[in-house]
């Protein structure tokens, strides 16, 4: 079993209190490491050191800092089957798609190096006489607290523009999935940034988190997790008025229409819903299908569920993993309960494996509910897990639309037709920040991602989440001759 430590001013430190906490290997229930109890001092020594470092890394030319930011790109994609083996480990990503994910991250620094630099000012055209300009400048010291759905690639996803625009940070990522974190914090120490350039604290959200969100040194918090916590922080936050960027949850329509291409459709609802276990934030959380179409669509995602390999992450051929902790997984039997009891129909699954080797670890097998309702509570929050919840039947446009619409939650939604201007009216009308049509869910560090209502503040990727990192200044200066 290993031992690990945190990373505070350029140091490899225990946690003051000298506390240590276990983590599991969610595949086996077996503890795999400790980890520092990080707390409230740990906080404060990790703020100093980001507020010293801040006038030396924010002072180095752009172009050093792309330079840095495309060694850790390289980095991401040379460690990348490490890093892997670590998320199977410790998240239980399967393995055939572990190793995917760092070299994705390595995307973030690329694509923040070359964007940093040629972020523009602007001018702005006043009379002869004067001369207005607007720079950007990078925010202070940057916490940065993220989720266990992903875990290497929240942090990066935060950290890649934060970093290279010129920002220090303090990175708090959860306690029960920090190991990627910790390695990554490794290689970066192989870089010589100025000591407390970037800070890794381990321990609870509601400690160490909190303390990131209230402090006086802290000038902004860049947040993934649940929509609870979400609320939390912008109270904590709002002590001190922080810049906030937030992703959080979602319940995401998938609407498939009369004129759908019905196997195209059912295929990528098998793969968003189930990869990952359905931890993710753009996963299904309410597929409302055609009456035309309703029972060729169920037959065929019926099939594919069956089809999806799940079990033990290590082995090449499974598709899906086991959830990511016992807690977890109480919770998602718990919606599970739920929709039974609230007359929603178990068509797949639901149940956890009883028998060796599988029942050692947190696993759920898909699991597909019929005849789910707008009001049910598995309709109405986010499961977090391998759950599929078919809606009624619909039989018009405004309906569904009305349907969809019908959620505290505004990330995602996906919209299948044969008729691409039927699309795009759904599109226009749909409360989400982000609508594909005739398409899963895809990113890339290019692409501004976000939730509309409470799924969030701000945006993450593109020029719109570089903005999200830096202060906008204007200066203007009287030209005039004055006596
Ligand atoms: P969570 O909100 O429980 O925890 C997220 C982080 O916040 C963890 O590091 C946790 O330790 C910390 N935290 C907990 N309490 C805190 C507090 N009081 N103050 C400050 N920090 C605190 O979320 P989770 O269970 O780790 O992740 C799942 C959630 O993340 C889902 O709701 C999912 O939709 C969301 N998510 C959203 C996106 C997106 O891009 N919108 C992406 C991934 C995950």
């Amino acid at each position: 079993m290993s031992q690990y430590k945190m990373w505070i001013d350029g140091k490899w430190v225990e946690a003051e209190s000298g506390k240590t906490y276990p983590v599991y290997n969610p595949a086996t229930g077996e503890v795999i490491a400790q980890l520092p109890l990080g707390g409230v001092t740990d906080v404060d020594k990790a703020v100093v050191a980001a507020r010293k470092a801040f006038p030396i890394w924010s002072k180095k030319s752009q172009a050093d800092r792309s330079a840095i930011a495309m060694k850790i790109a390289a980095m991401l994609r040379d460690n990348a089957r490490e890093l892997g083996k670590l998320d199977t480990l410790d998240h239980g990503s399967p393995a055939q798609r572990a190793a995917f994910l760092p070299t994705a991250s390595s995307l973030n620094f690329e694509w923040a190096a070359y964007n940093c630099r040629s972020l523009m000012g602007h001018t702005i055209p006043s009379t002869s006489e004067d001369l207005i300009y607007l720079q950007r400048e990078p925010i202070g010291v940057i916490a940065i607290i993220t989720p266990w759905n992903v875990p290497l690639m929240m942090v990066v996803e935060k950290l890649a523009p934060a970093l290279t625009l010129g920002n220090t940070c303090i990175i708090k990522p959860p306690s029960i999935d920090s190991l990627e974190a910790l390695k990554f914090a490794e290689m970066l120490d192989t870089l010589g940034l100025p000591p407390g350039t970037v800070n890794v604290i381990t321990g609870p959200g509601g400690i160490v988190g909190d303390a990131l969100s209230s402090h006086r040194g802290i000038d902004m918090v860049a947040f993934t997790g649940s929509c609870e916590v979400g609320k939390a922080i912008m109270s904590s936050a709002s002590q001190t008025v922080k810049r906030l960027q937030l992703e959080l949850g979602g319940k995401n329509p998938v609407i498939v229409l009369d004129d759908a291409d019905v196997d195209a459709a059912a295929a990528e609802a098998v793969g968003n819903q189930y990869k990952n276990c359905g931890q993710i934030c753009a996963s299904p959380g309410r597929f409302y299908i055609h009456e035309k179409v309703y029972d060729q669509f169920l037959e065929k995602m019926l099939a594919g569920a069956k089809k999806f390999v799940w079990g033990d992450p290590n082995d090449m051929k499974t598709q899906m993993g086991p959830l990511v902790s016992a807690e977890h997984r109480d919770r998602v039997e718990g919606y599970i309960k739920s929709g039974i009891e609230q007359g929603a129909k178990l068509l797949l699954g639901g149940k956890r494996p009883t028998t060796a080797p599988l029942n050692k670890g947190y696993y759920l097998p898909p699991t597909i509910f019929t005849g789910v309702t707008q009001q049910m509570k598995i309709a109405r929050e986010e499961i977090f897990g391998p759950v599929a919840c078919i809606m009624e039947k619909f039989n018009s446009d405004e309906q569904v639309l009305a349907w969809a619409n019908d959620n505290t939650y505004g990330l995602a939604a996906y919209v299948w037709t044969g008729d691409t201007a039927r699309g795009m009216r759904f599109a226009n009308n749909l409360q989400a920040g982000t609508v594909r049509i005739n398409a899963g869910h895809g990113g890339g560090p290019e692409l501004p991602w976000g939730g509309y209502k409470e799924s969030g503040l701000g945006k993450e990727g593109s020029l719109y989440g570089l903005y999200e990192y830096s202060n906008l200044k204007r200066v203007q200066v009287d030209l005039a001759v004055k006596k």
